[in-house]
């Protein structure tokens, strides 16, 4: 673990840096309040920090209000190291935000063990974070093929709605849907289907754009939601993941699957709603089934491509 000593007297500072690195942590050492600040806000920024009170510029309890001010999920251990030894001192800097005291001349082994209470309290909110990370990704994911949710595409769809009623600039939405995929499964079992779908959605998000979303929002229905295009980029878009998904033969346990996908599509119009641009697009899928499948519908326009 790296650890930061902020401390302006030369002499205590050189003795803690070797006591720390004897102690095998790697040390980064500053002398002044500002200069604690600065390194607690680096990218690789130390996750504890060793502050003196009185120090030039910042002194250590301001160091710890400011760290304390900044909203964050990930915030320092922070132990304040002083001569300063009144109750009233204590009191005052740990109401700044500091997780610990101690007051000097400190006992090593009593540092070491408040150093070792520090990791445990750093480890154990990092845990914390990656559950809560995990969680938060597991409710905007579908867990067999990793794209969005049902929940998370039509958030998308409706902030994208919203985003367009106010900007102008519009989006289109489109329904993929695959052809005879109840075949697939009843030929080649569930599994397989299954693994149909993964590595489908898989070419579909390789050849979509980086800012469009995809999302599962069925169970062989798909809906990818592309800020920015108008008719013309809609249609180019769709036949690309349209002829993408015809052209690849997809890896399943049963071997490689052919499959084809009929797309319906819809462009935002001004003052659409996003369960209007879903029926126009849920229509022009319907077409498309009924023109013969593999192919892609505009709503509106019925044009099929
Ligand atoms: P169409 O061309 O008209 O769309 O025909 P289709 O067979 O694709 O459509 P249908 O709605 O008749 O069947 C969809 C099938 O998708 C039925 C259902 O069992 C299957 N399905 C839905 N979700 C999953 C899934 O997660 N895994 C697997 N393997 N199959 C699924
Ligand atoms: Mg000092
Ligand atoms: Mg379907
Ligand atoms: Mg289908």
């Amino acid at each position: 673990m790296k650890i930061l000593i902020a401390e302006d007297d030369a002499t205590s500072r050189t003795m803690l840096t070797a006591l720390l690195k004897k102690w095998g942590y790697e040390v980064v050492s500053v002398e002044d309040g500002k200069k604690a600040l600065d390194a607690l806000q680096d990218q690789e920024s130390p996750r504890l920090a060793i502050l003196d009170w009185n120090m030039p510029g910042l002194d250590g309890t301001e160091v710890c209000a400011r760290i304390r001010s900044r909203e964050t999920s990930d915030p320092p251990y922070l132990i304040l190291l002083t001569a300063r030894e009144e109750k009233e001192s204590i009191v005052r800097g740990l109401e700044a935000g500091a997780n610990d005291y101690l007051t000097k001349p400190f006992n090593h082994d009593e540092l070491h063990a408040r150093i070792r209470v520090g990791q445990r309290v750093l480890d154990l909110q990092e845990s914390l974070n990656k559950a809560r990370d995990a969680l938060a990704y597991e409710a905007m994911h579908d867990p067999l093929t990793g794209v969005l949710n049902r929940r998370a595409i039509l958030e998308i769809l409706e902030k994208e709605t919203s985003r367009a009623n106010r900007t102008g600039v519009p989006f289109s939405v489109a329904i993929v849907d695959i052809d005879h995929f109840k075949k697939i499964n009843d030929t080649l079992g569930h599994q397989c289907g299954d693994d149909v779908l993964v590595a489908l959605t898989r070419v579909m998000s390789e050849c979509c754009r980086a800012y469009d979303s995809v999302g599962r929002y069925g169970g062989e229905e798909f809906l990818v939601v592309s800020p920015g295009c108008s008719d013309e980029n809609a249609k180019t878009c769709c036949e690309r993941v349209r002829n993408a998904i015809a052209s690849t033969p997809l890896p399943t346990r049963s071997g490689e699957v052919n499959v084809t996908v009929s797309i319906g599509v819809a462009v935002y119009k001004a003052g659409a709603k996003s369960e209007a641009l879903l029926g126009a697009a849920d229509a022009a899928l319907y077409q498309a089934k009924k023109e013969g499948r593999n192919c892609v519908v505009v709503a509106e326009t019925g044009q099929t491509i």
